[in-house]
């Protein structure tokens, strides 16, 4: 009971960072990337965590 008990914990933790891309239904990879985001107060750039989806439809888009 106990093996099966953690099987399902498991998927449960790869279901909230693996999802299905919607055009080509490959299983995406969540990578964090940094956006830049303009203070236009001060002019200043800090950098905001987002989390991207990524497969081969849009891995240029991200990385390139
Ligand atoms: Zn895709």
């Amino acid at each position: 009971m106990g093996k099966t008990r953690t099987f399902v914990d498991k998927m449960k933790k790869d279901k909230a960072t693996v999802r299905a891309c919607p055009v080509c239904g490959a299983p995406q990879q969540a990578v964090r990337t940094l956006v830049p985001v303009a203070n236009e107060e001060t002019g200043y750039f800090k950098f905001r965590d987002k989390i991207e989806h990524v497969c081969k439809c849009n891995n240029d888009e991200v990385y390139g």
